[in-house]
């Protein structure tokens, strides 16, 4: 069951220009297949599944996540060989690499999941630590303030990490795709909508309360008629400004987003946010949209736990 030119066609746009916000593949979608995506969801799933079997056997994976900065849906290719070297390609040198793992790590083991750190903490990072207590090579040792300087450029430019709105750097595109698993198998915590690791997130406004949600997953949240807008554990008042078109636009797009996983036709379901919430397999948008590539993901997410 060889691929078409179609499907070789959105793998190429994802390879050379990816990570593709949703629109922008959508669109790529429907000029190859000549069907909008909102009339034909399924054969947008069947897509997708089609490539991912055929790219298993590459560890290649074509994936859906969600940048947590803006809530904006990103499609991407993600490499699923395990080291980093070869998920950052080899424009990046060992020290670069190791630059990298220390930013993601500091952006991460923040309590408060502002998700970001300063400029000036992301140059501070420590690449000593970063590379084990064995032997540091000496190219780490070596790396100077304005290598880092020019390596969080480079990052930044190939949406490994962003610049975020107030100017700190984040997560770019790329690492929510590609971390997924790694957030997964390494006990971050995680949103109590959509199961998905938190890394930029809300607070309950309970400051003794540790409840911690997506802005956005918040807002789809509370823009149910039925649900009170407290805190689930605590109780305390959440007050979430819940703008009606974008909470409606939210659904629509989660709904649309919902992956074909099991191979259940997702037109056939409309699920709810509740029982979404407790299937961790069936998260919204950002789940894989394959079915069959268990076996990559599980190989895959033991190793890129070197990562930490
Ligand atoms: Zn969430
Ligand atoms: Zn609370």
């Amino acid at each position: 069951m060889a691929l078409s030119w179609r499907h070789h066609t959105l793998i190429q746009a994802l390879l050379c220009r990816g990570p593709l916000i949703e629109d922008q593949f959508r669109s790529i979608f429907a000029g190859v297949s000549g069907e909008r995506l909102s009339s034909n969801r399924r054969l947008f799933n069947d897509y997708l599944l089609k490539i991912n079997k055929e790219l298993a056997f590459a560890q290649f994976e074509l994936r859906a996540c969600r940048n947590q900065y803006d809530g904006n849906v990103y499609y991407g290719m993600v490499n699923n060989v395990a080291d980093e070297q070869s998920k950052l390609g080899t424009q990046y040198t060992v020290p670069q690499i190791t630059f990298y793992k220390g930013i993601i790590e500091a952006i991460i083991q923040d309590a408060t999941a502002q998700g970001s750190i300063s400029n000036i903490d992301a140059l501070n990072v420590r690449l000593e630590s970063q590379a084990g207590p064995s032997q540091v090579p000496t190219a780490v040792k070596t790396f100077s303030f304005s290598q880092k300087e020019k390596t969080l450029e480079e990052l930044v430019r190939d949406q490994w990490l962003c610049s975020t709105v107030d100017g700190n750097i984040g997560l770019g595109p790329r690492s929510f795709l590609d971390l997924r698993s790694w957030f997964h198998n390494n006990d971050i915590p995680t949103c109590e909508v959509c199961s998905e690791a938190l890394v930029k997130a809300e607070s309950c406004p309970n400051e003794s309360c540790n409840v911690r949600i997506h802005k956005y997953c918040l807002s789809m949240k509370f823009s149910q008629r039925k649900v009170e807008k407290v805190c689930s554990s605590c109780k305390t008042p959440w007050p979430c400004e819940v703008n009606t078109l974008e909470a409606v636009k939210a659904e629509e797009d989660d709904h649309l987003n919902e992956p074909s996983q099991n191979n259940v036709p997702p037109l056939t379901r409309k699920r709810r946010m509740s029982s979404r919430a407790t299937d961790p397999d069936q998260v919204g948008s950002s789940s894989s949209p394959i079915s069959g590539g268990n076996e990559v993901v599980r190989r895959v997410t033991r190793k890129t736990s070197r990562l930490k």
